[in-house]
């Protein structure tokens, strides 16, 4: 199993080490600044050997060429995003493998918040960083990318396994789950996460990781299918990428 760590930094970022034990390799994923992942090596006592970016927004890759400079580690990015990723050494695309140790990420393309984004999923570890393409109650704003894309990428996600922990790139969920209130305020599961989540940040702990469960259960980006939901909208389970698209817009506006 990988030990995982959690560092908060900037507003509401959240970056993440990932260490193997056996190996004794350490990756950081998205660092958006350098100082509180070096303090965090330290008093592990690790060494950075890999920087894991799901995408080029400056609050993920911000840190990127200082931490190489500091600790000659290597930076793994989306092939899409060659360009914008900063001191980019291995090009990843859809389907790709990537090493910790004997541990294994498979790496889903999941274009909608941008083109080039991608996560990572250790399937042994049941971890997943998905950046900005999923968060607890909420998905990433569609900057890139259209709904469809957005839709299909939140399908990959949705066929792996329940016990999956979700480790997002922010700290939305309390405001996500008040939003997802308005479209489902009858779901027993979402009023329950949403009274942990007020629970949580008011006394500023953390509400990531989630569980993939949790998300379908809550999540309304997951949830077209929800009778609930479609009523809401007016709308009909037929039109799944359209209500996607409909919660999508409501969230931007509200
Ligand atoms: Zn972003």
């Amino acid at each position: 199993m990988l030990d995982i760590i959690q560092i908060p930094v900037l507003n509401d970022n959240y970056i993440y080490l990932i260490h193997d034990p056996v190996s004794t390799e350490t990756a950081v994923v998205d660092p958006a600044v350098s100082e509180p992942v070096l303090d965090a090596l330290a008093s592990k006592e690790w060494q950075l050997t890999y920087i894991f970016n799901t995408h080029h927004h400056n609050d993920h890759v911000g840190a990127n060429l200082e931490l190489k400079q500091k600790t000659n580690c290597q930076i793994f990015g989306s092939e899409a995003d060659r360009k914008r990723i900063p001191g980019i050494d291995v090009e990843l695309k859809h389907g790709d493998q990537v090493k910790l140790g004997d541990q294994v990420a498979h790496v889903i393309s999941t274009p909608g918040h941008t083109l080039g984004h991608i996560v990572y999923h250790f399937p042994d570890s049941h971890a997943l960083f998905c950046g900005d393409t999923l968060f607890s109650m909420g998905c990433g704003r569609l900057f890139e990318g259209s709904p469809t894309q957005m839709w299909q990428s939140l399908q990959l996600l949705k066929d792996l396994p329940g016990k999956t922990d979700i480790y997002c790139a922010h700290e939305y969920t309390q405001a996500n789950g008040k939003f997802a209130l308005t479209l489902e305020p009858d779901n027993p599961q979402l009023q329950q996460r949403l009274a942990e989540v007020k629970q949580l940040r008011s006394a500023s702990k953390s509400t990531i990781p989630s569980s993939l469960d949790q998300e379908l259960a809550t999540n309304p980006f997951l949830r077209e299918h929800s009778p609930a939901i479609q009523q809401s909208l007016n709308m009909t389970e037929n039109e799944a990428v359209k209500i996607f698209a409909k919660v999508r817009e409501l969230k931007d506006r509200y």
